[in-house]
């Protein structure tokens, strides 16, 4: 038989909360739709060798019930190398997890060629081919949580770089003399952002906390929230005047509080855009929610 082929895929996204799973449908000329998805509390406390079967569970389970697939892939938080499918850096992530292979493990358990991206840009994929971004050329997708996530595609294409590891929108310099992030700089807007410094600032054990006190008034809270997006209006706002994307797209697990943060990062983004008109930068809410990573790590694992 001849003719378009349909594609199934595995995509496994994992970070401290959860490894979640899909498998996605492939069709030529239509979009890729989810025939099943599953997720289970990440036990990322024990360590590297308990999560990499966690993860090989995951892939397992969803094989059982909507497979065979033609290939997976396998969101990763953190930076690795992409010739030897081995972890680089990974911040944020209790246990020695730089240099142990992570590919090789999970393609030989579950038999299938393994295709790794990092989270953030697996979300930044999956919602620039079919969530919020879909339809536009250049995207810049920012991921608001533990750290801060991003990704940028352009002309309907997701940027890696020559080391495949660009995109990082978080990780650029905001403070010089800043706080010390995670990725070993000083000052990246991560480390002036992140959800424990937000929660910090305002005074709050949980940035939930911050935005239920926030909606209540609490001016702390909400002087809080505001110092946050500034900082999140200028690394914007420096893509902005780079790159000039059609849309930027905000995800992350804070997102349940929308336009509580939606609102002051348009504000920031508007007062520091100068070279393209303030109003046309559209900055909206991740339309997939929870499973936009592991949809997105499903699609580059396409042929
Ligand atoms: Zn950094």
């Amino acid at each position: 038989m001849s003719g378009p082929r349909v594609s199934r895929l595995l995509g496994i996204d994992f970070g401290g909360t959860n490894v979640k799973a899909v498998v996605v449908e492939d069709r030529p000329g239509a979009d890729p739709t989810v025939v099943g998805s599953g997720a289970v509390p990440t036990r990322a406390d024990e360590g590297p060798a308990v999560v990499i079967e966690q993860i090989i569970a995951a892939g397992r389970s969803l094989l059982a019930r909507h497979g065979p697939v033609d290939a997976a892939g396998l969101g990763t938080p953190g930076a690795f190398d992409p010739a030897e499918g081995t972890i680089v850096m990974f911040p944020n992530f209790p246990g020695d997890w730089v240099n142990r292979p992570l590919r090789q493990p999970v393609a030989e358990a579950l038999g299938l060629p393994v295709t790794m991206i990092n989270d953030a840009r697996a979300l930044t994929l999956a919602e620039g081919t079919i969530g919020a971004g879909k339809g536009c050329g250049t995207i810049v997708c920012l991921t608001l949580g533990t750290g801060i996530g991003g990704g940028v595609m352009i002309d309907g294409k997701l940027v890696l770089g020559a080391e495949g590891r660009a995109g990082e929108v978080g990780h650029q310099i905001i403070e010089p003399d800043g706080p010390q992030c995670g990725c070993g700089n000083r000052g990246c807007v991560e480390a002036l952002t992140k959800a424990d410094v937000l929660a910090s600032l305002a005074g709050r054990e949980t940035v939930e906390e911050v935005y239920r006190a926030a909606a209540q008034g609490d001016p702390r809270s909400i002087d809080a929230i505001e110092r946050v997006a500034s900082y999140l209006g200028i690394a914007l706002a420096n893509m902005v005047t780079v790159l000039g994307p059609d849309r930027i797209i905000i995800g992350g697990g804070i997102m349940s509080s929308g336009e509580q943060v939606l609102g002051p990062i348009r504000r920031a983004v508007s007062r520091r855009v100068t070279w393209v008109p303030p109003e046309t930068v559209s900055i909206v809410p991740a339309e997939l929610g929870t499973m936009g990573g592991a949809i997105g790590a499903a699609l580059a694992a396409r042929g």
